[in-house]
């Protein structure tokens, strides 16, 4: 699959719509999710035109790769739910139809604030 330089996601990255902003640096933004699941859902998504993670985890560069890794945890401070000092969260990241993906820009979920629950229904 092609990237769509329409997604939300790019829409978002590029300022055209606004986000709830949690935090930003070169390979990462993260901003809280428009219909939060948990009492805390966040979003973490890569700078780079990357459709999922089996286009990142193929193309992008190690610098990127671990840009996201470390953002992801900066992220999980920031919010409280790391575990220094949290009480720990899940990180989910859906693929292609059957993983349920709706937003064609490779992106992390964050949840946490409360037990998350069954890992999958
Ligand atoms: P997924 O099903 O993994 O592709 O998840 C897409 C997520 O993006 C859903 O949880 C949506 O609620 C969320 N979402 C869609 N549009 C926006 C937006 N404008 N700002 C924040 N989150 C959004």
């Amino acid at each position: 699959m092609s990237y769509d330089d329409n997604n939300i996601f790019a829409k978002i990255l590029r300022g055209e719509i606004p986000c709830k902003k949690i935090y930003e640096d070169e390979f990462i933004l993260s901003f809280y999710d428009i219909n939060p699941q948990k009492k805390i859902h966040a979003l973490v998504i890569p700078k780079g035109k990357y459709v999922d993670l089996d286009d990142f985890s193929q193309n992008a560069s190690l610098n990127e790769m671990a840009g996201l890794l470390k953002g992801i945890n900066i992220v999980a401070k920031k919010l409280g739910i790391s575990l220094d000092g949290g009480e720990g969260y899940r990180v989910l990241s859906n693929i292609g139809e059957n993983g349920g993906q709706e937003v064609p820009h490779l992106h992390f979920h964050l949840f946490g604030g409360e037990k998350i629950g069954k890992m999958v229904q």
